[in-house]
C-alpha cells in the first residue's frame, strides 16, 4: 500500500538486475538524491511507461456513465432489505460516477437521503435533499422528497422551516392537481400527522446541540512553545550527534498532559488493501466498501454522505468546501492521475502532494531561511520559481542574520531558532540516502520519474486543449516546466524520508452493529501523513507518551509521569506489548536503521526467556512455563515433561480454528452453541497455554459477549474480568487497551444495573482513557452519560424494618 504494487516492484527489480554492473555501481554510490534521480530517470524507457499505464488502467478511477444506474439498483435492493447502511454506500458510489447536473446525480442523492433518513441522520439527509435539487431533481418526484424534508425538519426541531415546507407542499398540490386521488389522500394524511408533530414539538423548546459544539474546547495546548510550533511549553528541542533531534521535558509533566497538537503537513487517505478488479463480466463495478467510502479525502472526517469530485470517481469529500480546497491545493493536478497514484502507492502520492503544497508556503520566508537572503524581501516571486530556489539552495548549517554569520545547530529551525510545522521542516527530515538498498532507491527514483513524465504530459495537454479545462490549465501550467527535474528530486527525497518519517493516522472504529450491547472497537489505519513536529520524537518500545488523532490532527499526551530533563519518547510501532524483543530489533533496524537500546529492549535481552508471556506455553501437568527452542521442557526442575514446539504450535492452530467457529455461531445468534464450544476451547487452552496467553484472553472475551447477548450480566462480567487480567499483564494497567476493556466492563455493569460496580468501573475507565485521548473522546462521553444516568436513579426504597 505504501510502496508501489508488486507487479511494478518486480518489473523494476528485473530491470535493475539487467543493468550493466557499471550503471548499478554509479547509482549505488551516488551521494546525493539529485544524482540518484538523474541517473535513474535517464533509464526510464517508453516500454516501462507503457507497462505502468497498463497497470494503472486496472483501477476504476474515472466516471463510468453506465455505473450510476447499476449502483442505484443495487442500492435499492439493499434498501428493500432494510440494509440502509449498505444502500447508502452504494448510492454514494453511484454519485461518484455521475456527471454533475444530471438526473443520475440527483436521483442518487435523493435515494441516499431516504436511506440516511432511516439511519436517523436527519441533518445529513437534509443536505442530500438540497444536493438532489441542485442537480435537477425531476418535478414529478418532488412531493415525496419534500415530505421527507418536512419530516426531518420536525425531528430536528426546526419547526418554522417545517411549517413553511408543509404549506409550500399544500399550495403546490392545489395548484397542480396531477396526483392520483389515492396518492393525494396519503399525502394529506401525512401532512396532517406532520402538522400535529409540529404542534407537539413547539411545546418542548430547547434542543440538544450545544453539547457537541464544545467537543474541541479541551483540545488546546495550555501554553504554546515559543521555540516549536504545535508543542507545549513543557518541552524543549535538543540535538546531539548520536540521537539527532529530540525533545525533553522542561518541567515535571503529569499523565494526560497534552504535549503536541499538530495538524499534518500532508496526508493521504489509505485506499485499503483492494486489488484492482480484473475486468470480468460480473465484476465490472465494485461494490466492496473501503475507508474511501466513509472518510473525507482531504480532512479525514467520517461521513455517510460524501460529495465526489466532478472529474473523477475516486476522490470524495465531506463537503463542497473540502472539495474546493482540495482542488485548489492539489487535486486539480492529481485528478487525472488516480490510477497511476494507486499503482505507485501512498508514499509516492504523499511525495507529490508535499511538493504541490510547497507552492503555497510563505515562499519568501522559506528562501530567506534556506539561503540567507534576508535583504531580498521579494515575496512576490512566481510560485514555481520559489520552489526552484528552495530546492536548489545549499542546505548548509550556516545562516546569515543581520549581516553576520550565525551558527544554527538544529536543522529545520529558522534563523531565530524556531522550529515550525511547514515545508521547510519537512524538507529537512532525513532521507537516510546511505542506508536504503540500491534496489529500493532505484524503485523510488524510477517511480518518481514516471510520475514526472505523466505530469509533463498532463500539463502540455492542458495547455493545448480548449477553454473547458482552463481551470486545470491555470493550476498545472505554472507549476511545471523547466523545473521538472527539481520537482523530481524533491519528490524522491520525500519518498526516501517517508520510510522513517511517515506517521500512520489511525482512528478507533467500532466493530459489530449498533444494536450490540457491548461495543467493541479496534484501531484502524486511515491515512499516512507527515508531521514535522511529531517527527522530532525518538522511539522507545515502552514510550512515555500516547498518540491519537482527530481527523488530520495528531495529539501526543504524556502516558505517565515525566520528570524534568527526561526525554519525551514515542513508539514508532514496535511496542513491547505487541512484539518480542528480537522481532522489534529486526523491524527497527530494517525500517528505521537503528539498534534500539530502550530500557525495555535492554531488560528483555538480559532475561533469557523464550518469548513474551502472551505467547507462552505451559506444562500439561504442573502449569509451569515451558522453555526451550525446538523441544520445550518444563521450567519446573522437579518436573520431567517435555514436548516438541511443532506439536504445541499445531494444537494452538486447531484451538484458534475452534474459536473462529464459535465466533461465527455468536454472530449468527446461536448463543448456546457458541457458549458450549467456547467452554470446550477454554478447557483445552488451560491445558497448554499460559494463563496470560492472548488466546486465553480472547476466549474469555468472547464468552463475555455471548453471556451479555443472553442477558446474563453477572456471568458476562465474570468472564470479562478474567480477560481484563490478560490485557493488564500484556499492556499494563494504564494502557489504552486496558481503557477499552474497562469501557466494555462498564457497559456490562450498567446494563446489569449493578450500580456500585458500574460507577467504580466507569471511574477507572475514565481515568485511563482521559490520559490517552483527552476529554472529547467518544467513549468518555458515553461513560459520562452512563454515570449521570446512574446517579439520577431514584434511591432504592428502604423496606420496613422488622
Ligand atoms: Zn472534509
Ligand atoms: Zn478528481
Ligand atoms: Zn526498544
Ligand atoms: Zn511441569
Amino acid at each position: 500500500m505504501d510502496l508501489p504494487v508488486d507487479e511494478w516492484k518486480s518489473y523494476v527489480l528485473q530491470k535493475w538486475s539487467l543493468l550493466p554492473m557499471s550503471t548499478q555501481v554509479t547509482i549505488s554510490t551516488a551521494e546525493t538524491v539529485r544524482d540518484i534521480f538523474l541517473h535513474s530517470s535517464s533509464l526510464l524507457q517508453p516500454e516501462d511507461e507503457m507497462f505502468l499505464k497498463r497497470l494503472s488502467r486496472g483501477y476504476l478511477v474515472g466516471k463510468d456513465p453506465n455505473a450510476p444506474l447499476f449502483y442505484r439498483e443495487e442500492g435499492n435492493k439493499k434498501f428493500q432489505e432494510k440494509d440502509y447502511m449498505g444502500a447508502t454506500v452504494l448510492y454514494s458510489k453511484g454519485v461518484s460516477h455521475s456527471r454533475p447536473h444530471t438526473e443520475d446525480t440527483s436521483l442518487c442523492y435523493a435515494n441516499r437521503s431516504a436511506a440516511l433518513f432511516h439511519l436517523g441522520q436527519h441533518e445529513t439527509c437534509l443536505k442530500d435533499i438540497v444536493r438532489a435539487q441542485m442537480h435537477g431533481y425531476p418535478e414529478r418526484l418532488q412531493p415525496k422528497m419534500m415530505l421527507r424534508k418536512a419530516e426531518c425538519l420536525v425531528l430536528l426541531g426546526r419547526l418554522q422551516e417545517a411549517s413553511q415546507t408543509i404549506s409550500d407542499l399544500e399550495s403546490n398540490f392545489t395548484a397542480k392537481p396531477t396526483l392520483a386521488a389515492s396518492q393525494f389522500q396519503i399525502l394529506q394524511r401525512t401532512l396532517c400527522r406532520l402538522k400535529m408533530k409540529v404542534q407537539e414539538k413547539e411545546n418542548l423548546t430547547e434542543t440538544i446541540s450545544a453539547a457537541l459544539t464544545k467537543a474541541f474546547a479541551d483540545m488546546d495546548l495550555r501554553e504554546e512553545n515559543e521555540q516549536i510550533s504545535s508543542a507545549s511549553s513543557s518541552v524543549s528541542l535538543c540535538t546531539d550527534p548520536l540521537k539527532g533531534r529530540y525533545l525533553i521535558a522542561t518541567k515535571g509533566i503529569l499523565p494526560g498532559e497534552l504535549l503536541v497538537k499538530e495538524d499534518a503537513f500532508v496526508s493521504v487517505l489509505n485506499p485499503g488493501e483492494m486489488p484492482p478488479l480484473h475486468h470480468g463480466l460480473e465484476s465490472k463495478w465494485d461494490t466492496r466498501v473501503t475507508n474511501g467510502d466513509f472518510y473525507c479525502h482531504r480532512c479525514l472526517k467520517h461521513t455517510l454522505a460524501p460529495v465526489p469530485c466532478d472529474g473523477c470517481s475516486y476522490a470524495k469529500y465531506c463537503s463542497q468546501e473540502c472539495m474546493q480546497q482540495a482542488w485548489d491545493l492539489y487535486h486539480s493536478i492529481e485528478c487525472s492521475l488516480g490510477g497511476l497514484l494507486l499503482t505507485l502507492g501512498v508514499f509516492c502520492h504523499i511525495a507529490l502532494r508535499s511538493t504541490l503544497l510547497a507552492r503555497f508556503e510563505d515562499a519568501g520566508k522559506v528562501i530567506r531561511n534556506l539561503c540567507g537572503e534576508i535583504s531580498n524581501k521579494d515575496t512576490s516571486l512566481p510560485e514555481s520559481k520559489n520552489l526552484v530556489q528552495t530546492l536548489s539552495c545549499d542546505l548548509g548549517g550556516e545562516r546569515e542574520k543581520n549581516g553576520k554569520t550565525v551558527e544554527n545547530p538544529i536543522p529545520g529551525c529558522d534563523i531565530n531558532g524556531k522550529y515550525e510545522s511547514n515545508y521547510y521542516a519537512v524538507f529537512n527530515l532525513l532521507p537516510h540516502t546511505e542506508n536504503h538498498s540500491p534496489e529500493h532507491k532505484f524503485l523510488c527514483a524510477l517511480s518518481v520519474s514516471a510520475l514526472c513524465r505523466q505530469l509533463e504530459a498532463a500539463s502540455s495537454q492542458a495547455l493545448t486543449t480548449g477553454p473547458t479545462s482552463s481551470k486545470l490549465k491555470a493550476a498545472v501550467a505554472p507549476a511545471l516546466g523547466p523545473e521538472l527535474t527539481l520537482w523530481g528530486v524533491a519528490m524522491l527525497r520525500h519518498m526516501l524520508q517517508l520510510q522513517c518519517n511517515a506517521q500512520a493516522i489511525t482512528t478507533i472504529q467500532q466493530t459489530g452493529s449498533k444494536e450490540d450491547i457491548i461495543t467493541d472497537c479496534r484501531q484502524v489505519r486511515l491515512a499516512t501523513g507527515l508531521f514535522p513536529v511529531v517527527s522530532l520524537l525518538n522511539h522507545s518500545c515502552s514510550p512515555n507518551t500516547s498518540v491519537s488523532f482527530v481527523g488530520t490532527v495528531a495529539t501526543i499526551r504524556a502516558s505517565q509521569q515525566i520528570r524534568k530533563g527526561q526525554e519525551i519518547l514515542h513508539c514508532y510501532g514496535p511496542h513491547e506489548s505487541r512484539m518480542g524483543v528480537a522481532e522489534r530489533q529486526r523491524k527497527l533496524r530494517s525500517q528505521y536503521f537503528f539498534d534500539c537500546t530502550c530500557p525495555a529492549c535492554q531488560h528483555e535481552k538480559h532475561r533469557a526467556t523464550a518469548g513474551p508471556r502472551w505467547e507462552a506455553f505451559c506444562c500439561h501437568s504442573c502449569r509451569a512455563l515451558m522453555q526451550g527452542d525446538d523441544v520445550l521442557s518444563c521450567g519446573n526442575t522437579s518436573c520431567t515433561e517435555s514436548v516438541s514446539r511443532d506439536h504445541l504450535v499445531s494444537r494452538l492452530r486447531d484451538l484458534q480454528q475452534q474459536v473462529g467457529m464459535a465466533r461465527k455461531l455468536l454472530r449468527n445468534g446461536k448463543l448456546e452453541q457458541a457458549i458450549q464450544l467456547l467452554l470446550g476451547c477454554q478447557q483445552d487452552a488451560e491445558s497448554f497455554l499460559s494463563a496470560e496467553h492472548s488466546v486465553v484472553g480472547e476466549i474469555e472475551d468472547d464468552l463475555a459477549q455471548a453471556y451479555a447477548a443472553l442477558g446474563d450480566w453477572q456471568k458476562s462480567a465474570t468472564y470479562l474480568q478474567k480477560s481484563l487480567q490478560v490485557v493488564k499483564v500484556r499492556h499494563g494497567p494504564s494502557s489504552v487497551e486496558m481503557g477499552h476493556e474497562l469501557f466494555k466492563l462498564a457497559q456490562i455493569f450498567f446494563n446489569g444495573f449493578a450500580v456500585p460496580e458500574a460507577l467504580n468501573t466507569i471511574r477507572k475507565a475514565e481515568k485511563v482513557l482521559l490520559v490517552h485521548y483527552g476529554p472529547w473522546n467518544d467513549e468518555i462521553q458515553e461513560l459520562q452519560k452512563m454515570k449521570s444516568c446512574l446517579l439520577d436513579l431514584p434511591p432504592v426504597p428502604v423496606g420496613p424494618s422488622v
